[in-house]
């Protein structure tokens, strides 16, 4: 019987001496996500395709052939991300991740380092503060005052929601006592109605709008540095959620240097000027970049207490969140998307933005369709909801280490009723509805390994609670490596050529330290990558 790779080179007219292939891995244990053949031991390579998948391809090695043995290695598809932020994570490679950081005190240290070391009046900016970790208390701008009253301090919130900004900061952006909360965003202020520090959702922009752009070099700097680390984690596709136009431009010449190891499915950020141009044009595809895809955002997030709800939050009863994208505006441009080729992706937290954006998009779609729109996070939703998803063919794009670091405080936020349907992905699945996963780095860290674990044990690192948060929401492992891959994907349109090792599709693999179906669930963050292939090229390689 001929190799099957010979009787596609037959199907296609493509001579057979075309058919060695470049490189043959072999003794493997390639897990496909092919559930027409899910297990191999040899892929075959030729240019940036895989050629053949099967046990023993040595009918395809020439003399030009490299035969790479791995001894047994796991091989899986390259990991897809489908919802992250590449800039942010590029910045947050330049300066110090706060996140873990437990004290105020600490913080206030890490800003007073940063000021020493830069001329007065210069801005001092961080990311991933969270007040959960010393209990719930917002910070206030005092304490950054008393350590660079000099300078204007902003430093935004783990979830990019709030952000905390010193005195001089606030006195730069015009804020007093007299400020009136802008639409979709909120001054929190103190019991004598003074402004504390902390901006909620659109109230950043009175800030941030005051801190100097950055340059087109420091951009393209940053996105290259974020792809690379990419690279080094496993990840070979990024859905960037909320591109500019620099930063499409930057991607465009990185890629033209060939200095760019990652595949990226920008969405355009907000109905702006760059949204309308590419709905004149329509999308653009590529290998390496493709912008067919728009960004919107209904509501703010739970941590932060800016998620959309219908009922106020169990804890905090004077408040039901914001919505920042009225249902109107979404099917409006939903409309326009659908006509032109456009996805649209719709950050959705609380119940009432998810059910905003589910009517906008029905109104828009009318029933089953193949327009794959997407609800970003999709992370409360009312119980009679999930099904809208399944009937306009829905997509929910997940975070599935979002539920693990929320669990410690969701149900105080929601209550028992509204938790039920919160990172409720089992409802997702078992209705049909496609569930894409993904980090929302660098909200949360890039290793997609962690959202792997996450995914199928609903576990903290330590492996607690026992049986998992909301076990019955669990993905089987299986699906979690599915959600990471094909799902992703299929989420882009682009099932064909990415998310899976079959004959056709791009080169896109990883080489394992361990195996990531087998090894004990606490062991499986800490699996490393021995090498990334990003069309058919080593990308990254365990030094
Ligand atoms: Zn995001």
């Amino acid at each position: 019987m001929l190799p099957i790779v010979a009787l596609l080179a037959v199907a296609l007219g493509i001579p057979a001496a075309a058919q060695t292939a470049d490189f043959i891995i072999e003794n493997a244990n390639i897990y496909t996500v092919n559930p027409g053949q899910p297990k191999a031991r040899s892929l075959a390579v030729k240019a940036d395709k895989i050629v053949a998948v099967g046990n023993d391809l040595s009918s395809l090695a020439g003399p030009q052939t490299r035969r790479i043995n791995l001894h047994g290695a796991t091989v899986i598809p390259g990991l897809i991300d489908a919802h992250a932020h590449l800039r942010g994570l590029g910045g947050l490679l330049e300066s110090r991740d706060l996140r873990h950081v437990a004290t105020i005190a600490e913080i206030a240290a890490y800003v007073q380092q940063q000021a020493a070391g830069k001329p007065a009046g210069e801005w001092v900016i961080g990311r991933n503060w969270d007040q959960t970790n010393w209990g719930g208390k917002f910070p206030a701008a005092a304490d950054l005052d008393a350590v660079a009253a000099d300078r204007p301090v902003f430093l935004t919130r783990v979830d990019g929601h709030a952000g905390w900004a010193n005195t001089r900061a606030l006195t730069l952006a015009g804020i007093t006592n007299q400020t009136p909360d802008p639409p979709g965003g909120k001054i929190v202020r103190d019991a004598q109605g003074k402004a504390t520090g902390i901006l909620v959702d659109r109230a950043q922009g009175l800030v941030r709008s005051k801190i100097p752009p950055s340059t087109f070099a420091q951009i393209k700097r940053q996105l290259e540095l974020a792809a690379r680390e990419c690279a080094r984690l496993g990840l070979t596709g990024v859905h960037d959620a909320g591109v500019s136009r620099d930063d499409l431009q930057a991607y465009r010449e990185l890629i033209r240097e060939g200095k760019f190891p990652l595949r990226v499915w920008a969405m355009i950020g907000g109905d702006g000027p760059l949204w309308r141009e590419f709905a004149e044009r329509g999308p653009e595809i590529g290998d390496f970049l493709t912008v067919r895809s728009i960004k919107l955002v209904a509501d703010g997030a739970l941590g932060s207490r800016g998620a959309a709800l219908w009922q106020p939050y169990s804890d905090d009863k004077s408040n039901s969140g914001l919505m920042l994208t009225s249902r109107e505006d979404i099917e409006r441009i939903a409309r326009v998307a659908a006509a032109k080729g456009f996805q649209v992706c719709t950050h959705a937290i609380g119940d009432r933005a998810n059910r905003t954006v589910l009517d906008a998009y029905s109104a828009a779609l009318g029933g089953k369709n193949e327009k794959r729109f997407r609800v970003e996070h999709a992370q409360v939703i009312s119980l009679p909801d999930f099904k809208t998803f399944a009937d306009n063919s829905i997509i929910a794009s997940v975070q599935s280490t979002h539920a693990t670091s929320d669990m410690r405080w969701a149900a105080a936020r929601l209550g028992p009723d509204r938790v039920a349907g919160a990172y409720a992905w089992r409802r997702f699945l078992n209705l049909g509805i496609p569930v894409a996963n993904g980090s929302d780095f660098p909200v949360e860290e890039p290793n997609p390994m962690l959202g792997l674990y996450a995914a199928f044990t609903r576990q903290d690192a330590q492996g607690q609670p026992p049986q998992g948060w909301m076990a019955d929401q669990k993905m089987t492992r299986q699906e979690a490596l599915e959600s990471w891959t094909l799902s992703g994907a299929y989420a882009a349109f682009e099932e064909k050529v990415k998310g899976s090792i079959e004959p056709g599709k791009f080169a896109d693999f990883l080489v394992l330290d361990r195996d990531v179906m087998t090894v004990p669930p606490l062991e499986l963050p800490a699996i490393r990558i021995k090498a990334t292939y990003l069309g058919g090229k080593a990308v990254y390689q365990t030094p």
